[in-house]
Parts: C-alpha cells; structure tokens; sequence
C-alpha cells in the first residue's frame, strides 16, 4: 500500500485510532496510539517523535529523541483493540541526519537485505520460521513452574513431572507422545483454529496447525516463508496474535525455549533458500539435491554457529533445551534427513523447495537480528567457499563420546555464545548490517540483564542438592 492507500483503507474500515508499533532492541514490540484525526499522508514522511531513552539498550536520556516512520506496506487492522484501529510497524530515524537508527532491529534487517544485493549472490534470501509454543491455563501454569523446578523424582528413568497420572485416566498426553493424538487427548484444537483464523485476517498464510512432542499444551502453527523483513514482521504479528487469542481464552502463551523441565522444549526452526531471478539458487545436484552454494551456505552458519547462538538461541533459557535426547540439536552437522543434526535437508523433489533447515534456533530470538545474522554467515560461507564436511547421517543422539569427539557443538550456554560472538563477529559487520556499536551493545546488554541476574540466583534444585 502506498501512504494514499493507507489512509484511504483506514477510512473504508471506520478507523477511529492509529497504533504504532515499533521494537526495542531485544525484539519485544512497544506501541502507542493517537487518534485518526492526527492522521493522515504526511504521518509517513514527517514521523512521529518519541523519547528513545525509554526503549531498552537504547539511546541515553541526553540524546534521547527519535523519529518513528511508519512503514505504509505494514498497515493492517489491529483484531484485538476494541476500536477499529490501523495497526503500522515502524522503522526507528535520528531526527537530525534522518538516518536509521543503527540499533533498530528493523534497520539491521534491510540492511542486510542489501547486502545479498550488493553482492549479486542472489536478490532474495527466504525463511521459513517454524515457532513452537506452549499454551498453559492458569492452574497449570502454576503447577508447571513448580514441577520445572522441583521434579526430583525418578521411575526406571522416567521422570515425574507431576502430570503423569499412574493409571493415566485424563487422556493426557503421555510423555513425549503429544505429537500427535486425536481429541480429546488434543485439547487445543479450538483454540489453535481460533488462532489460526485471526492469524488469517491480517493477511498471513498458514499452511498447518498441531500439537507438538511435549505432553502439556505445547503447539506449532506453521507459516508460509517469505522474505527476510517480511518474515521477521510477520513474526512479530504470530507471536502478538498468538499470545492475545490465548489471553482472550483465559490461557497464556509461551515462546520460552524451556519452561518444562524433562520434556521437549520449543524450537524455531529456520528455512533459508536465496533466490536470484526467480530460481532458487540453493536447488542443484550434490548432497540431498543442494547446489554447492546451498553447501557453502552451510558451511557459514557451522563455522560461525556458536556466535549466531548469540542472536538466534539469546537467552539464558535457550541453553536448558540444547541438551541431547530433546529433538533440539546439540552438534553442528548436516544430513538430508536427520532431526538430531543442526541442519536438516528436508526431503523434497521440487527445486524451489530445495531449503536449509536450520534447527538451533529457538523463539526467543528477535526474528531481525536472528536472520539478518544467519544470511550474513550463509554469505560468509559463500564468498570463502567454506567446505561444511561430510554429512552425518546417523543418530547423532547414539553415538558414543568417542564417536562425538570430534562433532563440534553449538554454544552450552548464553555466555559462552556471547564470548563466541566477542572474538567471531567480522562477518556480521560486512556492510555496516550489524555495526560495532551493536555487537558491544547486544553483549553488554545480555550479560548485564541477563546473565549475570540469573547466575546469582539460587535455583530451588541448587535447595535439593545442597541444603
Ligand atoms: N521441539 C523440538 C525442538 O526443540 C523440535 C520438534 C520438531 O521436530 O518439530 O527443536
Ligand atoms: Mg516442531
Ligand atoms: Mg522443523
């Protein structure tokens, strides 16, 4: 839509207030609103002041006004505010050059969008994110919280994780087998429909809905792929619909990598392709019917995986699902059909579906910088010609310490992804995508908020162990 357009679909929809959305640094969206009537064509080119002081990891308060510029392709109808309200994403601008703002995530994305450009490697690069969640009641959620921290009980290697029910009469999901019975044992079907309507009516095309592997309520919804900034916008839109339609129910959503102790956590698998012209370019006659590209493209994301960890698994949650025996990948491999391997070739004739699946990545992520990221590591492969290795087409899960000795791993931890990222991050500066400025920023930000307040809590289980 040009701004004309989105003024005049505003009207044909009765809009009676105007809701900017824009992201702080870590990727969480921040909103306000004006009425219609301080709206209108010139909104898009004059912007809309705002104190970027408030924003986390954002400008000091002696430097702190910013430009919103509402971004006229992401109007849309907000579905959950009572009034009828146009709903736009905004890009971040510094009042005075009227340059982005270089720690504005949606920056960093288009940014690195260019880049492929400039390149000529290929003129699009697509993702297909596959966010898994939980939906917990409010009852459950309580007794989720204490059963993640306090199971200590363990039945010939089963643990209790205080929904098992010996004999079980709930139907509920036994564990590990959620993926996936029929109802009742399914008992999120409505709700996921409910979701999956709303997820319709701003636009998004989905292509599946099911339970997922955990036992309580953990689900996936699955999108189309599209463009990198598409895609990270239409994230931020799924995770928004998903967490008000469970709200609106009495629910609550969570895209936490890790909420329950001993059972599957929610991954964010990553689908990646470039395209040049129309044809994927990632579509050849190598392993699993990859071109070479697509294989050095591989080659970027494990040589660089453990400082992507820093962007793509950024929390310190991410790091209680890397963990073998889970579906989530511990080892930086390949293989064409693998769920144990961080890269996945999925099975497929078709040349434009030939894809990268990319298995680390969780949902705590900020899409933009998660992806921004992998393409700059893909394109770093692609311009070295970083060799990936053989594949590995066994039960990674299986193999004995001997065998994985030489398998390296994804980071253990968010600090050791921060570390990773302080000595790796040349690749992610190519064409001012990521600016020094961000890399230290991101650093100090996770490690002051995140690890550190973590590290010094006792944890109840620190309790069973040692009190
Ligand atoms: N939940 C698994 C993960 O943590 C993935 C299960 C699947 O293959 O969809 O990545
Ligand atoms: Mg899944
Ligand atoms: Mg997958």
């Amino acid at each position: 839509m040009t701004p004309k357009e989105v003024v005049q679909f505003a009207k044909e929809n009765n809009v009676k207030m105007v809701d900017y959305k824009f992201l702080d640094f870590v990727g969480i969206w921040q909103h306000f609103s004006t009425p219609m009537s301080e709206f209108d064509e010139d909104t898009f080119e004059e912007g809309i002041g705002f104190d970027g002081s408030s924003i986390r990891g954002w400008q000091p308060i002696h430097n702190s006004d910013m430009l919103l510029i509402p971004v006229p392709e992401t109007a849309k109808i907000d579905p959950f505010i009572e009034a009828p309200t146009l709903s736009l994403i905004c890009n971040i601008i510094d009042p005075i050059t009227r340059e982005g703002y270089t720690r504005d995530p949606r920056f960093i994305a288009s940014k690195a969008e260019a880049y492929l450009k400039s390149t000529g490697i290929g003129d699009t690069a697509y993702f297909g994110p596959e966010p898994e969640f939980f939906i917990f009641d409010d009852v459950r959620f309580e007794s989720t919280c204490n059963q993640s921290f306090y199971a200590v009980d363990s039945m010939e290697g089963r643990w209790n994780t205080g929904r098992d029910e010996y004999p079980n009469l709930g139907y509920k999901p036994r564990h590990k087998e959620g993926y996936f019975p029929c109802a009742p044992t399914d008992s999120m079907v409505d709700l996921r429909n409910e979701m999956v309507e709303v997820l319709q009516s701003v636009g998004m095309r989905i292509e599946a809905s099911h339970h997922e592997v955990a036992s309580g309520g953990q689900c996936e919804i699955d999108m189309r792929f599209d463009s990198l900034m598409n895609m990270a916008d239409t994230l931020q839109w799924f995770k928004y619909i998903i967490k008000n339609v469970a709200v609106r129910n009495g629910k609550t959503v969570t895209f936490m990598p890790k909420p329950i102790y001993n059972d599957n956590g929610s991954g964010m698998h990553c689908h990646q392709s470039i395209w040049k012209d129309g044809v994927n370019q990632f579509a050849g006659d190598g392993y699993g019917g990859l071109s070479k590209m697509a294989m050095y493209y591989i080659g970027g994301i494990m040589k660089h995986a453990k400082a992507l960890c820093a962007f793509t698994n950024p929390s310190t949650n991410s790091y209680k699902r890397l963990v073998p025996g889970f579906e989530a990948p511990v080892n930086l491999a390949y293989s064409n059909r693998n769920r144990s391997a961080s890269l996945r070739i999925p099975v497929t004739n078709a040349p434009a579906a030939k894809r990268v699946e990319y298995r680390t990545p969780d949902p705590s992520c900020n899409g933009y910088l998660a992806f921004a990221a992998l393409l700059m590591a893909g394109l770093d492969g692609i311009e070295n010609k970083i060799d990936p290795g053989q594949p590995l087409d066994k039960d990674i899960y299986g193999l004995s310490p001997e065998e994985l000795k030489d398998i390296p791993c994804v980071a253990s931890s968010l600090e050791e992804a921060l570390d990773a990222l302080k000595e790796d991050h040349e690749f992610l500066l190519k064409g001012d995508v990521f600016t020094q400025d961000v890399i230290d920023t991101w650093i100090e930000y996770k490690t002051e908020n995140e690890v550190n307040p973590v590290r010094m809590r006792p944890v109840p289980e620190e309790f069973n162990l040692y009190y």
